[in-house]
């Protein structure tokens, strides 16, 4: 083991790959909204190069940053002066890399089958794109995969469609891996895939639902973010688009859609993790996704999948003003968190995004739901911050598995609710 973690580190620092060593994740407690004001001084400062996991929002939510070791001083001190409370969540970074390196080499092996590929390792997008073809040639009556377009960098950006008849049936919408670091979402979405392949046929509950809508999952939706986590920077978020007259590379293709575009609540700074980009659906990625689905348009529901903080959000996230079905959204959320945590006790707090985090413009599911589509969530799935993005192969299964009894009640209310 050690030598395969010698090995994989040696073979990080020849392919140039960031690398994190000394870096820390603090979780700083802000008490009261000057501290968060304080705090949001502290991510004007370009200098320091702070990546924030979880940025300040309001008193009593905590903030999660990662500071490169040679800001570290200077960020204690600072919080220090300020009488604001820090922990150390994570100790050092790079250690949780070379853990993740050395768990995907140990468990490496080309799957000839579904049956046989290995859903409790994190996978590359080559692992992914395999694992999505051998699951269609398995399941042919069930499973198609369609080419929504072509990332900025030039991968085929692919959705797998399940359906079983009908034409232009409503559907239920999915997708992963919109940020690229949040590997738990990806995970998940090759779990999922499987899952649906095992229960149309076994479970009741499950073939109603498959027997009367489609259900389309877009896995890695942003591939050229997910090729980049994996051979150069594993905590990359953004797309990989560049910008005429920035240096700095990417937008947050969740901050890129045509609802409350531009708002507060995103970035006009290339360099910001939230750059909204330099016009709503300028990145492929999304508008791939605009174009898919008003084509399609009968979409009933549309889910998006991130990571990390255990949320099950609804609209709005641009504006504070209540969705017109905020009482229904309200109820569907609570039922599909309550029998999320029926599975293992994981807590899931809910409600829109704007109240239960903080502003956010540009978000898909506003975009959707302004679209007409009345079931728009959107997860944040484990953990709460003790490894944040890095979170371990281990709890792959387990996330996904409650996961889905959520996807599952919504699924269900849509099917049972047709509007
Ligand atoms: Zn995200």
């Amino acid at each position: 083991m050690r030598g395969l973690l010698i090995l994989s580190v040696l073979l990080g620092a020849v392919l140039g790959k960031e690398d994190f060593v000394g870096h820390q994740v603090l979780r700083i407690s802000v008490a009261d909204e000057a501290q968060v004001q304080t705090v949001k001084e502290l991510e004007d400062l370009e200098h320091l190069q702070l990546d924030f996991w979880r940025g300040p929002a309001r008193p009593g939510f905590p903030i999660d940053v990662r500071v490169p070791f040679s800001s570290i001083q200077a960020v204690k001190v600072f919080l220090e002066a300020h009488g604001i409370r820090y922990r150390i969540m994570i100790e050092d970074v790079q250690s949780l890399l070379d853990e993740e390196q050395e768990q995907m080499f140990a468990s490496q092996s080309r799957a000839r089958s579904t049956r046989t590929f290995n859903y409790d390792t994190y996978h590359t997008l080559e692992e992914i794109y395999d694992f999505m073809d051998l699951l269609v040639a398995e399941n042919p009556q069930l499973v198609s995969k369609l080419q929504i377009g072509n990332s900025y960098e030039g991968r085929p950006i692919y959705v797998l469609k399940f359906s079983t008849g009908g034409s232009n049936r409503p559907a239920i919408w999915i997708d992963t891996g919109i940020h690229s670091r949040e590997w738990i979402t990806q995970a998940s979405g090759v779990w999922f895939a499987k899952k649906i392949t095992e229960d149309y046929g076994q479970d009741a509950a499950f073939t109603a639902i498959l027997d009367n809508m489609d259900i389309f999952l877009e896995i890695v939706t942003n591939p050229d973010g997910f090729a980049y986590t994996h051979s150069k920077n594993r905590l990359w978020r953004k797309t990989r688009s560049l910008t005429s007259g920035s240096s700095c590379v990417g937008v947050d293709a969740n901050r890129n859609w045509d609802a409350g575009f531009g708002m507060s609540g995103a970035s006009s700074s290339p360099c910001s993790e939230t750059y909204h980009g330099k016009s709503a659906n300028s990145e492929v990625e999304v508008k791939s996704v605009v174009d898919f689905v008003n084509d399609h348009g009968n979409i009933k529901a549309f889910l998006s999948i991130h990571s990390y903080s255990q949320l099950l959000l609804y609209p709005y996230g641009y504006k504070t003003e209540s969705p017109a079905d905020k009482d229904e959204l309200d109820q569907v959320a609570k039922s599909a968190v309550a029998a999320l945590s029926s599975l293992y006790g994981t807590e899931y707090k809910y409600g829109s995004i704007i109240t239960t985090i903080y502003q956010a413009s540009g978000g898909s599911i506003d975009w959707t739901y302004n679209q007409g589509i009345k079931y728009s969530f959107t997860f944040e799935l484990r953990d709460t911050g003790r490894y944040g993005f890095l979170l371990p192969a281990s709890q792959i299964i387990p996330t996904a598995q409650e996961t889905w009894l959520a996807l599952l009640t919504i699924m269900e209310h849509t099917l049972n609710n047709p509007y």
